[in-house]
């Protein structure tokens, strides 16, 4: 199969991704994403050998701790897609762990850090499993009401010196190096947070990295790949409160004092607020944000009382009318308007020889692979499905046709689980699937494609198609984050270009999703979906958007997929393509079954011809 040149949308776009003469590699683009964290570290380094006056240090020091819990409002708020306002909750447990335990328990500073990590995390576990599983507003209130009742637990409890707090609070150090202040708190805090990002820039580039960037668009098709949405939702909202805890941590040594007031509700919001104006989808936007509004905040405190002849907190609605004209204007943050001008690097194609993923055992020619016994959905008053039945056997491309809103694709989303049955069941390969969720269907051989292309615009092809082998890989969090998930990575690489080549999508591996148009989009999910090794393939209106070459393409594709065992359900309108290549037709008509038969037959069949009379066909 060619590649035809109208697989991208724009005409700008060459595949590969490389922008502009500002993307060549050696270009100065290229260079500055390429090695961007150490051009981070050389001026990090550079600021503490230089004689900086000390008030300098200090602001740095603020932005260092501000940043670490603004790379968990990345992860939460810019990837995840959940915005909290309790993240100041969090810093205030890892500050008020550390204070009151090396106050009252005289241990080790470096021995609280861990017991505050601890703590935060089972509350985060707590709080997290408790309103991650709510959607919309819903989510922002709860942490609100979380963050106000966590601040007036701090500030009325005796043992935690109510509103005065905690005083005489040990500094940092190490090995007789003083850490708690000046530039060894500098040295400290900043190491923590290239640490940090480095950590977090790793897990955005893996297996469950591509899982957590599937959450923002929602949790459908997520599920679908076999993610467990809920779980890595907590993981997330975990890994955000570990962040702002170490932040805590390093606050509460460092001020030397602790009370409620810098982890309140108005620093949750302003956490929130750094975030957003930063770059809340960038991990350089926490640090951007962190950089930003410390410094417009100082010039701020000092300019506007002068201004207005008056003392009080103005900068506060400076920054209101900040964030307001930011959302119009620049919604994706400050970095945004730094990294679109920097070229995409290709990620170097290191996999060839990586080893293949296994393959689950496939049936055998003609063994009945999917039974679908009278099901049946009622969306309230409208009955959608109402007992339908047929059969898909080992090798064979089954098509369900039926004029628009004949009930087909939820037919598609009953078998494959995104929506529960109302009645009825469905049996594949043996077992009663039939209120299982989309996951666990998923895990046994079961992939789907979209009616409406469900997919994460801003990562390459290769990495979407990747999604589609979440379930065929297992390291975790952890080895993301330490980068001990190269070999798996490679497998499942391998993998996506190698069915992304099946489909003869090959030269657009490092394309960006969403410069794709829709005919190539199609392509890709269902490279993504082949990706997951099923046994049963259900595509839902696959060829819409494709030209005609581009369809007798995908028909060879089919082919070839069924002369190699794979079974398929197709809907599709294209009637030349559906009667090219199905072996069997099923024919539906309001939510109703019609008829079933051989593509001759129904071609013949008076009773389709009057279904679809009066329809675009
Ligand atoms: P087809 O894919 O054959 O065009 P659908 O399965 O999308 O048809 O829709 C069948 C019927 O069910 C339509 O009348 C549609 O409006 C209705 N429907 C589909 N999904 C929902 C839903 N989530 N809630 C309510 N009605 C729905
Ligand atoms: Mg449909």
């Amino acid at each position: 199969m060619k590649h035809p040149r109208s697989f991208t949308s724009g005409s700008s776009l060459p595949p590969g991704g490389a922008v502009s003469a500002f993307g060549r590699p050696g270009s100065a683009g290229m260079l500055a994403r390429k090695y961007g964290l150490w051009v981070l570290v050389a001026v990090l380094i550079a600021v503490a050998v230089l004689p900086l006056p000390d008030f300098w240090i200090t602001q740095l020091n603020y932005i260092g701790l501000y940043s670490l819990t603004c790379l968990g409002l990345v992860l939460l708020t810019g990837v995840a897609g959940l915005t909290s306002f309790g993240q100041a909750a969090f810093v205030g447990i890892g500050a008020y762990a550390s204070a009151w335990l090396t106050l009252n328990a005289g241990l080790s500073p470096w021995v609280t850090l861990f017991i505050g990590l601890g703590i935060t995390a089972a509350s985060a576990w707590i709080v997290g499993s408790l309103t991650l599983r709510m959607s919309g507003h819903y989510l922002p209130l709860a942490t609100i009401a979380w963050g106000l009742s966590l601040y007036y637990l701090m500030g009325n409890v005796d043992a935690l010196g109510k509103y005065d707090g905690l005083l005489g609070v040990q500094g940092l150090s190490l090995f007789g190096y003083d850490l708690g202040q000046g530039r060894g708190f500098y040295v400290l805090t900043w190491t923590l947070v290239v640490l940090a990002a480095l950590a977090v820039l790793h897990l955005l580039d893996s297996r469950v990295g591509r899982a957590m960037r599937a959450l923002r668009t929602g949790t459908l098709m997520a599920e679908a790949m076999g993610v467990n949405t809920l779980r890595f939702k907590i993981i997330i909202f975990l890994i955000a409160a570990l962040l702002a805890s170490l932040s805590g941590w390093l606050f509460a040594h460092f001020q030397r004092t602790v009370n409620p007031s810098p982890f309140g509700l108005k620093m949750g919001i302003e956490y929130l607020f750094m975030t957003v104006v930063g770059g809340v989808g960038h991990v350089w936007g926490a640090i951007t944000g962190a950089l930003l509004t410390k410094l417009l905040e100082d010039q701020l405190q000092v300019l506007l009382p002068q201004l207005l002849g008056t003392s009080g907190s103005f900068e506060i609605i400076v920054f209101g009318i900040v964030l307001v004209l930011m959302l119009k204007h620049l919604p994706h943050g400050l970095w945004s308007f730094v990294d679109k001008r920097l070229p995409r690097p290709q990620r170097m194609q290191d996999w060839a020889d990586a080893p293949v993923l296994p393959e689950k055992p496939k049936p055998a020619k003609d063994e009945l692979v999917l039974d679908v016994q009278a099901i049946r959905k009622k969306f309230g008053g409208l009955v959608a499905v109402n007992g339908i039945s047929f059969q898909i056997k080992a090798g064979q491309i089954v098509g369900l046709i039926g004029p628009n809103g004949a009930g087909k694709s939820t037919t598609f989303n009953l078998i494959s689980g995104v929506l529960p049955l109302t009645s009825g069941d469905v049996v594949f390969r043996g077992q009663k699937i039939g209120g299982l969720r989309s996951r666990e269907i998923a895990a046994r051989g079961m992939s789907r494609t979209f009616q409406h292309v469900k997919m994460i615009p801003d990562m390459t092809v290769l990495e979407n198609v990747a999604l589609g082998a979440h379930l065929r890989g297992s390291k975790g969090v952890l080895s993301a984050m330490t980068r001990m998930n190269r070999a798996e990575e490679q497998q499942l690489f391998r993998q996506a270009q190698c069915q992304l080549e099946r489909i003869g999508m090959g030269a657009y591996l490092h394309e960006q999703a969403g410069n794709l148009a829709m005919g190539p989009q199609r392509l890709m999910e269902i490279a993504r979906a082949l990706c997951g090794d099923p046994a049963l393939l259900l595509l839902d209106e696959p060829a819409a958007g494709l030209r005609h070459k581009e369809k007798q393409a995908l028909a060879d594709v089919l082919r070839q997929l069924r002369s190699e065992g794979m079974s398929i359900l197709l809907v599709e309108h294209d009637m030349d393509l559906v009667m090219g290549i199905c072996d069997h037709l099923v024919v539906m008509e309001f939510g109703t079954f019609l008829t079933e038969g051989t593509p001759e037959f129904i071609q013949q069949s008076p009773e389709v011809r009057a279904a679809y009379l009066g329809t675009e066909h």
